[in-house]
């Protein structure tokens, strides 16, 4: 038996090597299904199936990358190489370019992310002269991305009385012709937005039987793990493709669906038997992942749920400690709890940052406990959010990038048509837009005509539009020969981006620059790895995919040892030494919106489970007395959870009297309230201090680790890297990791470092780009 295979216990190698046919894993958390899957495409290839066959849908990219590497360990890199890997959405995406012309699409579509695609809809509801208070474009887009997940498309929606009827209702009676205009509008400008992605797939499928039955022959083995939280687009996609060789694996956890309020469906588990002929099912019950503590914790809870299937979940690790429930005053001594626990337990159990995580239920409470990190110097990130890909000047510069590949991009457009200004304004954006409909034509292309329309735009306002249009004209004839760095380097100096950041002195202005410079580094990076993988395609436009489908999960930046905080939806699959659970509390979890039906209470419940299984060795469950929401304080009571939990896992810990008063950490937050009643009274609502604007969480924010020195810029790399970067001096390369200098060449701008990386790897690279942190 191939070695790898031993590193399975008999319940996981049963459907391991069960090589042909339908199989469905149902299993609870940490009992190795995504173990399964890795080990099963392993043995597939062992088995001589060719890896240009084999399909795996994984809920990250993340997760895909990582499996891929340990497929790689076990059959080699190259054999590996050739893998279909990664989400739904970056599969098809990629399947979208090479077919999309079916249906109408050009190869270089647009992926508009949400924010693209909420400002279109904005701008539909303005156009329609619509209530904007009714019409919000929030829900709208929620809505119309649900229509989408069912597969209800416009033609659809007018055939459906009921649903027309609802949005009437709900006072939208609109809804159907903003749905109606908004699908032209994307097609029109040649863009499919994250929902399209499946959809449009699923038309392609259905509506061009050959094209199915290429990509069939071609996937002869497809694997999906997470199948529990597939939507019924995806769904259908998979039945579709798995339709002529039935070689199907899913593998999923009823307890832990919990995208339903995004349209997973959990029948699909449910159904899976029905849908193909033999399916084998297994079970796998004995977890890997955590301690006894947990495990009983966890079975305890999910328990309470009525809709479930009967699952044993039982581990032969250690037992480990209860779950520790912790009690704090405020939100800001919640998160003093946290930080002040992981800095003792670090220190204690000689253990490394990224051992912890701190999951919540809603982005915003990340913000108290940010603060405390920050005071104790733990360096953390916080997954989710704002993604770097969507910061402004990020945005800005793809945008020129997007309209160079595709004209029709009129989202792209309409951000930089005026930006940096050149004296386009508003009004002349409306006329455009109006005259584009009208004609039918793109905005591009009645600029590029506007000599020949009649339109009321005065002469001066037309060179200037003619202008921009020969600008991104002649950035198309460069993209043809340059590759996507050089182009987009170009592209930030000539268009007046650069200048425009330049003149903005303020901190955050340089932030801004800086950005714009990581992006560029990213665009070289990604343009070398091409270059080494010996696969210059368009490299602009796969580039762009990427960046359209990243999300935040997937960027590897920065120190790899940091303390990860993220909502619970954000932590499925993964796991962590200590994990803390905070905000316990009713309305905040379970969720003051999500307590209308029992199957909505259901699903909080689940995402509980999902939380507390993150855990490997402890968990720890923390609530407050009081809490800022809203911008109003509130008494907070404990969640219901907590007391779900079978009172033989659970140590509550709260201290009679509050944490100890350390003027040092605690002054700044507390501002003008005396530290005694912080520490023993339960603050009144009126006395306590108003919070300042609740800062969003920023996304890749590192706190600084003491240790490193600071990060060597591009711009001044010579003069910093002349004195620290000598031949042996130990350094880190934000994508290659650690390594050490073994030759140095050139001077400047020119100068190049060879690194031989920890990895194995040894490189050169140009210093200007790395970005190398000297250690
Ligand atoms: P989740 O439901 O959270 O996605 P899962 O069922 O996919 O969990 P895995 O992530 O595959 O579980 O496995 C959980 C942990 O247990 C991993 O660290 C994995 O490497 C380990 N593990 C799984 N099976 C075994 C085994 N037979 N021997 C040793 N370790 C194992
Ligand atoms: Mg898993």
């Amino acid at each position: 038996m191939e070695k790898y295979l031993s590193q399975l216990n008999d319940a996981q190698l049963a459907p391991t090597i069960q090589k042909d046919g339908p199989m469905i894993i149902i299993a609870g958390a940490g009992s190795g299904k995504t173990r399964v899957l890795t080990y099963r495409i392993a043995y597939l290839m062992d088995q001589g199936v060719d890896s240009f066959n084999i399909l795996a849908l994984t809920f990250t990219n993340k997760a895909a990358k990582e499996m891929k590497g340990r497929i790689a360990d076990i059959v080699g890199d190259s054999e590996a190489k050739n893998l279909w890997m990664g989400t739904f959405h970056s599969v098809f995406a990629k399947i979208l370019r090479f077919e999309g012309h079916h249906l109408g699409f050009p190869s270089n579509f647009t992926i508009y992310d949400t924010q693209d695609s909420q400002k279109l809809m904005g701008s539909i509801i303005k156009e329609m002269g619509l209530d904007k208070d009714i019409y919000k474009t929030k829900q709208i887009y929620s809505r119309i991305s649900s229509y989408k997940n069912s597969l209800i498309t416009v033609k659809a929606y007018f055939k459906n009385p009921e649903l027309m009827e609802a949005d009437a209702m709900a006072r939208r009676p609109k809804m159907g012709e903003i749905y109606k205009e908004y699908v032209d509008r994307c097609f029109k400008a040649g863009a499919m937005d994250f929902d399209d992605l499946l959809l449009r797939t699923n038309e392609l499928l259905t509506r061009f039987p050959n094209v199915l039955a290429q990509y069939q022959n071609r996937f002869r083995y497809i694997l999906v793990d997470e199948y529990q939280d597939t939507n019924h687009s995806q769904y259908l996609i998979v039945r579709a493709l798995a339709d002529r060789f039935q070689n199907i694996c899913v593998v999923g956890d009823d307890a832990q669906s919990i995208y339903a309020f995004r349209g997973a469906n959990i029948n699909n588990i449910l159904n899976f038997q029905k849908d193909y002929d033999g399916v084998k099912m297994y079970r796998l019950e004995q977890n890997y992942r955590s301690t006894k503590m947990i495990v009983g914790a966890a079975n305890s809870v999910i328990e309470h749920n009525k809709t479930k299937l009967d699952k044993i979940v039982w581990t032969a690790n250690d037992v480990g400690e209860k779950v520790k429930v912790h009690r704090s005053l405020t939100d800001g001594d919640e998160g003093r709890y946290v930080a002040s626990t992981i800095w003792e337990t670090k220190m204690n159990k000689q253990l490394h940052n990224s051992d912890f995580a701190v999951l919540y239920r809603t982005n915003a409470q990340s913000r108290a406990i940010e603060d405390a990190l920050r005071k104790r110097d733990i360096p953390y990130r916080i997954y989710g959010g704002l993604s770097f890909y969507q910061r402004k000047e990020i945005k800005d510069v793809t945008a020129y990038l997007r309209l160079i590949l595709n004209p029709s991009d009129e989202e792209a457009l309409k951000r930089v048509i005026n930006y940096p200004a050149r004296g386009i304004g508003q009004t002349t954006i409306d006329r455009l837009v109006v005259a584009a409909n009208g004609y039918g034509k793109t905005i591009f292309e009645v600029i590029q005509n506007i000599d020949n329309l009649d339109l009321k735009i005065n002469n001066g306002t037309k060179n200037k539009l003619k202008d921009f249009v020969t600008l991104i004209e002649s950035y198309q004839v460069m993209n043809q020969t340059a590759n996507a760095f050089d182009l987009a380097e170009h592209v930030t100096k000539t268009s007046g981006l650069i200048r425009e950041l330049n003149k903005d002195g303020t901190p955050e202005g340089v932030t801004r620059m800086d950005n714009v410079q990581e992006l560029l580094n990213g665009i070289k990076d990604f343009v070398e790895g091409q270059i080494e993988l010996a696969d210059a395609g368009d490299s602009l436009a796969e580039f762009l995919e990427d960046v359209a489908l990243a999300t935040d999960l997937d960027a590897d930046k920065g120190d790899p040892d940091h303390v990860a905080l993220m909502t619970i939806h954000l932590a499925k699959g993964l796991e962590f030494g200590h994990v803390f659970i905070v905000g316990m509390e009713e309305d905040l979890f379970p969720s003051a919106m999500s307590m209308n039906t029992r199957s909505e209470l259901e699903e909080e419940r689940r995402l509980f489970y999902v939380a507390l299984t993150r855990a490997e060795k402890q968990a720890y469950l923390t609530y407050t007395l009081s809490r800022y929401r809203w911008g109003k304080l509130i008494d907070a009571e404990p969640s219901r959870f907590i007391e779900e939990i079978d009172d033989e896992y659970v140590d509550i810990v709260t201290p009679l009297k509050e944490q100890r008063f350390n003027p040092m950490l605690d002054e700044s937050i507390f501002g003008d309230i005396e530290p005694n009643r912080v520490r023993f009274a339960k603050p009144k609502v009126a006395k306590m201090p108003k919070k300042t604007t609740k800062s969003k969480p920023e996304n890749f924010k590192i706190s600084a680790p003491k240790k490193m020195k600071p990060v060597a810029k591009a711009e001044s790399a010579s003069e910093s890297y002349d004195e620290k970067l000598v031949v042996g001096a130990k350094v880190n390369h934000q994508r290659f990791g650690r390594g050490e200098v073994i030759k140095i060449e050139g001077k400047g701008a020119d100068a190049k470092a060879e690194i031989k990386f920890q990895k194995g790897e040894t490189k050169k690279l140009l210093l200007r780009f790395a970005k190398l942190q000297v250690l």
